[in-house]
């Protein structure tokens, strides 16, 4: 799986159940989800820090922040 941002528990959830080996996150700065997790469950887990990611997410946090916190559920 490839994601723009590291998952959240419902996504990473998603990923144990249906038994997703690897996942490609492009970056872990603006949300911290289940990737620890997933990666202590087996799961290769690949962090990519890409910066237009991080900005991406950074801009729509920024701009969006009642989308971000009604789709997160913090
Ligand atoms: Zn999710």
């Amino acid at each position: 799986m490839v994601t723009t941002l590291s998952p959240c528990w419902y996504c990473s959830g998603l990923v144990r159940q249906f038994n997703i080996g690897a996942v490609v996150i492009g970056e872990a700065t603006n949300f911290h989800g289940g990737h620890d997790w997933l990666r202590e469950l087996g799961v290769e887990v690949l962090i990519l820090d890409d910066q237009a990611c991080t900005e991406l997410l950074g801009t729509f946090i920024h701009e969006h922040p009642e989308l971000w916190h009604e789709d997160i559920g913090l």
